[in-house]
């Protein structure tokens, strides 16, 4: 079935970047096409953590879809001596990500956005006017052409783009919070040292748990035995669960993420936080970022596309390198910095800060001065409990 509009932007993808992309644009008064492959409401392999600082970029309140919201963090080296610090501010909400990715496509259907799920697009061919984008089922024409389709992005390998410079692979389960060993459940626990570049993890919801790992794409083979290990310190069986994982994609150094008027955005970008893994608050970064050159091109600044390019390499380079080259260093010299968190607060301090956006790693990176570093560790007092 062939729809006879000329759509202005068409969205490949209904990740929290597509559908926030699709919101605003729609909040312009622009025609938006949103596709999705899957059925929607759908799953979704992810540990659903959303830093503090997603307050400043949602112009909406996602209370509703909130399951939990985290004060602290439980933390430990090679398994063992596990401590648990607290902050007096919000540190991380944990959602369902089926939920909240449906909750975000939902804003965008009530703004004007057309969704088409279930829809996999499968081609993108040009008339020299306009994209024509196709799928078994569809085939649409769009002025604009956005990729929103992950860390896979179909779109991204078509038109011959690869701004993924490192990737981490993701690995995780959902337990019922009964079954787990109890700890806090207002806090995230986080396990260092055993897994190079990577963590372990457990984010509680309300009634369940993601109980994960991230390491180094060409390490994922490795993972699944880690989790297993993982999994029975928190007293559960590994035999008895089911396990998802997924590529986590990077971009820390410059590489296009643009093709005349076809963009990427979120993973199909490589916009993935190096060291947290933390992918959705940069995929709603991008997605804004692009929303602001898109809206401006359609009001006549025929100049405005070429900069969202360049925004992206001042708004986020800096940071996922710095981030990068901190975790490079955290991970070499994980018992050290497992020390310094436990017997400090200096670094809890600087990791809350991260989480609610007063600090970016880039700013931590140039702070990191070995004699400042000394000075702010050795003359605090601890706070940890
Ligand atoms: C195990 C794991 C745990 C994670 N935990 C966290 C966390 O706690 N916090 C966090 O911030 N990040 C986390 N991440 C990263 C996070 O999931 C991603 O960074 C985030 O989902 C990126 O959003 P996106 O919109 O760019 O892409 P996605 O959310 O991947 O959305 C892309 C969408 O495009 C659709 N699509 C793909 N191809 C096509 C096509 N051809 N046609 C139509 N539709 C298509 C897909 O079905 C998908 O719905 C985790 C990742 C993993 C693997």
């Amino acid at each position: 079935m062939n729809d006879q509009r000329t759509y202005d932007v068409a969205i490949i993808g209904a990740g929290p970047a597509g559908s926030f992309l699709a919101y605003q644009l729609s909040v312009h008064g622009l025609r938006v096409a949103l596709f999705e492959k899957e059925k929607l409401p759908r799953k979704k392999t992810c540990a659903g953590g959303l830093s503090a600082k997603i307050s400043d970029i949602l112009p909406f309140d996602i209370t509703p879809v909130i399951q939990r919201k985290i004060y602290g963090a439980t933390v430990s080296h090679k398994f063992q001596d596990a401590f648990t610090k607290y902050a007096d501010k919000l540190l991380i909400s944990t959602v369902d990500r089926s939920d909240f990715d449906y909750y975000l496509v939902q804003y965008a259907k009530e703004k004007g956005t057309h969704l088409f799920d279930d829809v996999r697009i499968e081609d993108l061919t040009s008339d020299g006017d306009a994209y024509i984008l196709k799928s078994d089922k569809k085939e649409i024409r769009c002025k604009i052409a956005v990729g929103a389709d992950g860390a896979q992005s179909f779109l991204a390998r078509k038109i011959s783009l690869n701004p993924i410079s490192r990737s981490h692979f993701g690995l995780q389960t959902e337990i019922s919070l009964d079954a787990l060993r109890p700890f806090d459940f207002n806090t995230i626990r986080l396990d260092f040292g055993n897994v190079r570049d990577g963590y372990f993890w457990v984010f509680p919801k309300k009634e369940t748990a993601s109980v994960g790992v991230i390491g180094r794409l060409r390490d994922a083979a490795r993972l699944r035995p880690h989790l297993s290990d993982w999994l029975k310190l928190l007293g559960v069986d590994p035999d008895n669960v089911v396990v998802h994982g997924h590529p986590i994609p990077h971009r820390i150094t410059h590489s296009p993420v643009s093709l005349d008027r076809i963009f990427l955005i979120g993973d199909a970008a490589g916009a993935a936080d190096y060291w947290t893994g933390e992918g959705i608050y940069n995929a709603l970064k991008t997605a804004q970022m692009l929303a602001g050159h898109i809206a401006a091109y359609f009001a006549g600044d025929q100049h405005a596309l070429a900069r969202y390019e360049k925004e992206m390499d001042r708004e986020t380079l800096p940071d996922l390198r710095s981030s990068y080259h901190l975790s490079r260093l955290f991970n070499y010299l994980s018992l050290v910095a497992f020390r310094a968190i436990r017997n400090n607060d200096y670094p809890w301090d600087v990791f809350c800060r991260i989480m609610r956006g007063e600090r970016s790693f880039s700013e931590v990176q140039k702070r990191l001065r070995p004699h400042i570093l000394a000075n702010k560790i050795f003359n605090r007092k601890s706070r940890s409990r």
